[in-house]
């Protein structure tokens, strides 16, 4: 077993320990670092760059800060999904870093289930309504925005979060929202759990060629064939899964054509 720092103040380490164990790791949080400094959720620090370069941002500061080998970073995304813009969308992503061989492997996952929910309210009832169909208290609610007199992240039930919804209503309507916060959001943790998987059979993989861990960068390959006229479509036909220590890469065929439907020649 080698040893591995999570940089985390959520609490992470239980849905990432099971899985990663399974490679051969044994997590141990890093406290004492603020974490929230490297942007949060709630606004009050903006977070740079993209989702991937903060989870390895935080696993390297986490092999820094351990002075081990290894690193693990998490982090969350939330908002409209990609293809709609219609329904609340959930993405983790989880990165490694082995600091001896200076490698970034990283897993993500992302889809539907989460209770990510905003909202504004006039008065209580409309409060309790929203608390209960985000699933409060077992999941967090925030009340408030950062720099209004009410902004309470801390309601453990529905007689505290009264009080507060009631104390902020005093000046006009109340914003409302999930915490995502990973300890105050079970769904989330159940993501983050599914990323720690799928990481840990990515770092459990070898390499055909060269033997080393982490084998399985994927990237999708579009132009699948038109059933009816043969012609390429902007479908995903292939994927490549390549090693990102010696090059290696191979290709893995998903479908051989897909419906006219999704031809623009035959269905423009
Ligand atoms: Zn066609
Ligand atoms: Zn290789």
């Amino acid at each position: 077993m080698q040893a591995i720092a999570l940089l985390t103040q959520h609490s992470k380490q239980s849905a990432v320990e099971g899985p990663l164990q399974e490679a051969g790791f044994s997590v141990s949080t890093i406290s004492g670092f603020d974490t929230d400094s490297l942007g949060t959720f709630t606004g009050t620090v903006a977070r740079k760059g993209t989702q991937v370069d903060a989870a390895a941002t935080k696993a390297k500061l986490a092999a820094e800060l351990s002075g081990w080998r290894f690193g693990l970073g998490s982090e969350g995304s939330f908002g409209p999904d990609p293809y709609t813009g219609m329904i609340a969308w959930g993405r983790e992503v989880l990165a490694f870093w082995d600091d001896t061989a200076q490698r970034l492997i990283c897993a993500a996952v992302q889809g539907p289930e989460t209770n990510y929910r905003q909202t504004t309210v006039q008065d209580w009832k409309d409060a309790a309504d929203f608390a209960s169909a985000i699933g409060f208290p077992a999941h967090g609610l925030i009340v408030g925005k950062p720099g209004e007199s009410v902004f309470d992240k801390d309601c453990k039930d529905l007689t505290a979060l009264e009080v507060q919804v009631q104390l902020a209503l005093q000046s006009g309507p109340v914003e409302l929202e999930t915490d995502m916060r990973a300890h105050r959001n079970p769904t989330r943790m159940r993501m983050i759990r599914r990323c720690a998987e799928l990481l840990s059979q990515r770092l459990r993989s070898n390499c055909p060629d060269c033997a080393s861990y982490g084998f399985g960068e994927e990237s999708p390959i579009a132009g699948a064939p038109c059933e009816s006229c043969g012609l390429p479509t902007h479908a995903i036909m292939a994927k490549n899964i390549r090693c990102d220590a010696c090059g290696h890469s191979q290709r893995v065929d998903l479908v051989q054509s897909v419906p006219a439907s999704r031809c623009n020649y035959c269905n423009p």
